[in-house]
């Protein structure tokens, strides 16, 4: 036994079953490579349906190897993989997804769509059964959307190359493995902008780094950049009829909405991060609109020109890396006025309905704080105010003002979400 493994080993509990980590059961279950599941989520306001699309195999896996079940429970949808022969809960992982927002529109209600997605998880070494559970609105808990068994010896899985773009390292710490590992892609970049988009990712991640609590923790991530060539420089504006050919397709207008920029087809995200490792994908947007967007998960996307960017992104990272909600309540929004029922404890950590306060941040409270909180008296104090996720009334925010508000300091809650995410991706035990 080598050196690095000892210290594994002494990291990393043995019990998978009552915790989720082990080393050990990394190496008896999975190798060190991906494999890549793609599937379309269709469906309307009422119902939604999965069917898989395409299953890859690719060569990394930089994502953790103790920290294999996720207890986070954030997210519309989980991907459970459970050894076929003993069906015992090998690795799980939450998401969002732009489907799922889609589905809170006034279009949903009226039409069918199909959206693709896609998840990795590392490379079975015998065969597993692989679930996709989707959240119901109804109850928040996860039901069945696909179920299957995948040999990974099958004929059926794709192992070829995909395009060798040219990745560079921004920021090395470590180990993948033992690291967040955020990647940054570059949309509306021409072959003559790719210096340019350097510039911008570096950039930007120095701003993530100049941010608490992302400060304190800059030597748990790993940064890297992948060059994509885009056609043409710049993006979608298709509200004004502007439309761009880029690598990854990005545009405005998602949802119908002006300063909502997505890439709605996840594929050509993925197809870029194939040979890189990656907890979490950045899109920069070659740009100086202003505009964003983020899902837990999925992705986070933001423009490189506008002088309110840096804000932008920490903002939509902080929904892609954490799973923080809006916690602003009077701007536009697309979605209806039931994104999140009153009735029901919403999963993200820093809003609550008070249904269940106790698994928030009621432990952040000083004592003697009135529930709920006046924001007279009470300025920079945490506490449980009115207002938040798009709703005036019946949801609550932890602090007057956060970066998930109106571009203040992440507030105390968000601030601990993100450290537990940093140490479920770097693969510690969360001491927060
Ligand atoms: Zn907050």
């Amino acid at each position: 036994m080598n050196t690095r493994r000892l210290i594994l080993s002494a990291v990393c509990l043995i019990s998978l079953n009552f915790s989720g980590r082990g080393q050990n059961a990394f190496e008896t279950y999975f190798e060190k490579k991906s494999l890549r599941v793609d599937f379309a989520l269709s469906g309307n306001a009422e119902y939604q349906a999965a069917a898989l699309l395409h299953i890859r195999e690719e060569p990394l896996w930089g994502g953790p190897v103790c920290n294999l079940i996720d207890t986070f429970s954030y997210g519309g949808y989980y991907i459970n993989v459970y050894d076929r022969a003993t069906q015992a809960l090998l690795y799980s992982r939450g998401f969002n997804t732009l489907f799922e927002e889609w589905r809170s529109t006034e279009q949903a209600g009226k039409e069918t769509q199909s959206w693709t997605n896609s998840m990795s998880i590392p490379y079975p070494k015998r065969e597993v059964t692989f679930e996709l559970t989707g959240r119901s609105r109804e109850d928040m808990r996860f039901y069945p959307l696909m179920k299957i068994d995948i040999d990974p010896s099958s004929i059926f899985i794709d192992r070829g190359k995909l395009h060798d773009n040219n990745v560079v390292r921004i920021q090395y710490a470590g180990d993948p493995s033992s690291k967040a590992d955020l990647v940054f892609l570059g949309d509306g970049y021409t072959a003559a902008e790719q210096d340019k988009f350097l510039d911008d990712a570096r950039s930007f991640a120095e701003s993530l780094f100049n941010t608490p609590p992302f400060d304190a923790r800059r030597n748990d991530f790993n940064v890297w950049a992948v060059e994509l060539v885009s056609e043409e420089s710049g993006t979608d504006v298709s509200g004004k009829g502007i439309f761009k050919h880029t690598a990854l397709n990005s545009g405005f207008y998602t949802f119908g909405l002006d300063r909502y920029l997505t890439v709605p087809d996840i594929r050509p995200v993925r197809d870029a991060v194939w040979n890189v490792p990656c907890d979490a994908v950045f899109i920069l947007v070659n740009t100086d609109m202003y505009g964003g967007g983020g899902m837990y998960n999925f992705y986070a996307i933001g423009t490189t020109g506008n002088e309110r960017t840096k804000s932008i992104f920490a903002h939509e990272f902080g929904h892609s890396f954490a799973g923080l909600a809006d916690e602003y309540f009077s701007s536009e929004v697309a979605y209806d006025e039931d994104f999140y029922h009153t009735g029901l404890e919403p999963w993200e950590p820093n809003i609550t309905t008070l249904v269940d306060f106790g698994s928030k941040w009621q432990d952040l409270l000083p004592d003697g704080t009135p529930v709920p909180t006046p924001t007279e008296g009470y300025d920079g104090k945490t506490g449980v105010f009115e207002g938040g996720g798009y709703k005036a009334k019946g949801i609550y925010r932890p602090q007057d003002h956060c970066m998930m508000r109106d571009y203040a300091p992440f507030c105390p809650a968000c601030s601990r979400a993100i450290l537990r995410m940093i140490d479920f991706l770097s693969d510690k035990q969360s001491q927060q």
